[in-house]
């Protein structure tokens, strides 16, 4: 037995040292990426009901590899946290979707919100108010069209230094926004405590709407909670016709999912929201 834990120890070392010579060399060719400008934001419409006009879009990083292709964030984002180069990474998408923003904004596009997602290193860092301020000076767009999604888990985690970063945020006049909602096993006194402007239901709850009445019951007391807060709700991963039409009769403000569009490149997201082009 002992010569078998042995072993079996020598391959849960192995294994950890290679996953985390895994994680380096990830690492390091992510801080090269950046450099050659391999990462990309695509564009997910958010769309109003019952108008179903496009109000918003989330950026959405990607990365283009020359050798692996496309790249889904959830492999590298969760690598980025943990070396903290999510910092870096997380400006350069803030920076290039306000940027992005004040083109579409300049060359008269029917205006738009676009929603930036933020890590929670991010929220920890002491300058973001003026890094965030800074951009949307650069690019020319007015703090009300930027809005910050912050995952429910993240607001409950830390107390003072990350609603302090949050109310510095806020009077800048950027929109805020909770990502994932109901994901979080919170308290919900946050949401005292705190004054967002968005609810985002998580797609975990739309995914079974048409078969589960607890998702149904889930999904119309958050949109009731979210009201009565004063804020607006919007829905993620809405796929079918019946999601969409249930989430309408709920009266939700807002959706995004792949029924309407799935993410897209600046240049399609572009021509989506030109008056008068079809596509
Ligand atoms: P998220 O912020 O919850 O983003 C929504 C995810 O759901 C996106 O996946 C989107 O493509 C996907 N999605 C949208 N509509 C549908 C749908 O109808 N059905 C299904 N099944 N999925 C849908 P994506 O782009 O792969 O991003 C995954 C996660 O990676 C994001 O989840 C977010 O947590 C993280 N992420 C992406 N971009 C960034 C970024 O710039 N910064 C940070 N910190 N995290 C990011
Ligand atoms: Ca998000
Ligand atoms: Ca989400
Ligand atoms: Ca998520």
């Amino acid at each position: 037995a002992k010569a078998n834990g042995r072993n079996n120890f020598q391959f849960f070392t192995a294994d950890l040292n290679a996953r985390a010579s895994e994680r380096l060399q990830l690492e390091a060719s992510m801080r090269m990426a950046l450099h050659n400008d391999q990462f990309k934001l695509h564009y997910q419409p958010q769309v109003s009901l019952p108008d179903q006009q496009i109000v918003g879009a989330e950026a959405l990083i990607r990365w283009q590899h020359p050798e692996h292709g496309l790249i889904s964030p959830s492999r590298f984002i969760p690598i980025a946290e943990d070396s903290r180069m999510i910092v870096t990474l997380g400006t350069w998408v803030l920076q290039s979707a306000v940027r992005q923003a004040g083109r579409w904004q300049a060359a008269g596009l029917p205006p738009i919100t676009i929603a930036v997602n933020l890590s929670p290193l991010q929220l920890h860092q002491p300058n973001l108010p003026e890094i965030v301020a800074e951009a949307l000076a650069d690019a020319g767009l007015d703090a009300q069209y930027l809005e910050l999604e912050v995952t429910e888990s993240v607001i409950m985690q830390e107390g003072e230094q990350v609603t302090m970063a949050l109310h510095r945020l806020k009077k800048l006049g950027v929109r805020l926004s909770i990502d994932d909602f109901g994901t979080g096993y919170s308290s919900l006194s946050y949401l005292k405590r705190f004054a967002f402007d968005k609810l985002k239901v998580d797609q975990s709850f739309v995914r079974d709407l048409s078969t589960d009445p607890n998702d149904e019951a889930i999904v119309l007391a958050i949109i009731g909670l979210g009201k009565t807060l004063g804020m607006t709700v919007l829905a993620e991963g809405v796929e079918t016709h019946e999601q969409l039409a249930f989430l309408e009769r709920a009266g939700i403000d807002s959706v995004q999912g792949y029924l309407l569009s799935r993410p897209i490149t600046a240049e399609a997201f572009e021509a989506l929201i030109t008056p008068g082009a079809y596509v």
